[in-house]
């Protein structure tokens, strides 16, 4: 089969275009050819996560690889059948396990058996879904659409010290159905979840006071729960989800040595509130997230996202070039957009 060549240095220019090139692949059997890899970051190139994500979908596949290596902006990859089976995949950093995650997750629904995925290292990393975000927000949306999978936390896994477990037990899913969210209808309740690993007690009370202080006048809060996690190092998480009829919204912040818990709490409730005061059905993070599982759709899928990104536009090209599906973004980057993604066959 052909080579389909994805520049790396298109539109976001980040690592989500590599993963997402990846998925493609396995997903089509096609070989792909990145170049200039992550050429927008400052440490261009594949860093640890990255290089993680290109050897888990190695492994499912069987594929033929050149350029893995920490650094490289070149990548062939050459993928086999996707192998159902038990994985087990170390990042060795706090890299995002989420992302790695991510990666092979599509493909394995294809394989014909259930597949069980071990990964260490990061759970709650700025920049990339934490664990959280993905079991209340992204599986869930994906179990309505007929994906069959569990995922488990064992341990988390703050920046910088990660050495987080999560788990994936990921069953064969053959008919997938479309999404159409185009009016979320009534919100529902905000939940959320404060917690927070080896630190005193009152870091993540004194941030679910705060969120509940702020956003308990105006909307239907209902279970902001407090936990403390099992980690190697210290960490804190703050997260709201937003159930509406037609539509949920997802937004997190994570703590940081000087960022008072009140301070984590706030980035938490600004982020949702501007969530909320939108008409989106989806949150900004999720919309770019769901494209290449609603490129399985038995049907058109159509959404409204809270606020279109660099990295939905620049997903929906790399999705575009593979041919998987057509998307079709009907909005400007910043503002609230109804997003089409039409399954191709191939
Ligand atoms: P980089 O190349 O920037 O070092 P990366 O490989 O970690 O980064 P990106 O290309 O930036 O990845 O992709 C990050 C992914 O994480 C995107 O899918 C984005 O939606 C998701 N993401 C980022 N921040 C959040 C957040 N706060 N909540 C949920 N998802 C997030």
């Amino acid at each position: 089969m052909d080579w389909i060549a994805i520049d790396g240095s298109q539109g976001e220019g980040g690592g989500q275009i590599l993963r997402s090139a990846l998925t493609l692949s396995l997903l089509t059997g096609r070989p792909v050819h990145l170049f200039n890899i992550r050429a927008r970051r400052s440490k261009p190139g594949l860093r640890p996560q990255h290089l993680a994500a290109v050897r888990a979908a190695r492994r499912i596949s069987n594929a033929r690889v050149e350029g893995d290596e920490i650094g490289s902006r070149e990548l062939r990859f050459r993928p086999g059948a996707v192998q159902p089976g038990r994985y087990h995949f170390d990042i060795g950093t706090a890299g995002s396990t989420s992302l790695v995650l991510q990666t092979v997750f599509l493909p394995l629904t294809r394989a014909g058996k259930r597949s069980q995925v071990t990964i260490i290292g990061g759970t709650h990393v700025p920049k990339s879904p934490c664990f959280h975000f993905l079991a209340w927000n992204w599986l869930t949306v994906l179990h309505t659409l007929g994906f069959d999978a569990i995922i488990e936390m064992d341990r988390a896994g703050f920046f910088p010290r990660g050495g987080g477990q999560i788990r994936a037990t990921i069953s064969p899913s053959k008919h997938i159905a479309p999404l159409v969210w185009l009016s979320r209808g009534r919100l529902l309740q905000v939940r959320g979840l404060s917690a927070a690993a080896n630190l005193p007690e009152h870091v993540a009370r004194r941030q679910r006071q705060r969120a509940v202080a702020r956003l308990g006048a105006r909307y239907p809060l209902n279970d902001i729960r407090k936990a403390a996690l099992p980690a190697m190092g210290k960490g804190s998480v703050m997260l709201l989800l937003a159930e509406c009829e037609h539509g949920r919204g997802c937004h997190f912040a994570l703590g940081a040595p000087g960022k008072p818990a009140e301070v984590v709490a706030d980035e938490a409730t600004e982020a949702m509130t501007e969530f909320l005061e939108s008409d989106g059905c989806v949150d900004r993070f999720l919309a770019d997230q769901l494209l290449l599982p609603l490129a399985l759709a038995e049907g058109e899928s159509r959404f409204r996202t809270e606020r279109v990104t660099r990295h939905l536009l620049t997903n929906a090209a790399v999705l575009n070039a593979f041919g998987l599906a057509q998307v079709d973004i009907r909005g400007e980057l910043g503002a609230p957009a109804e997003v089409r993604v039409q399954p191709q066959t191939l």
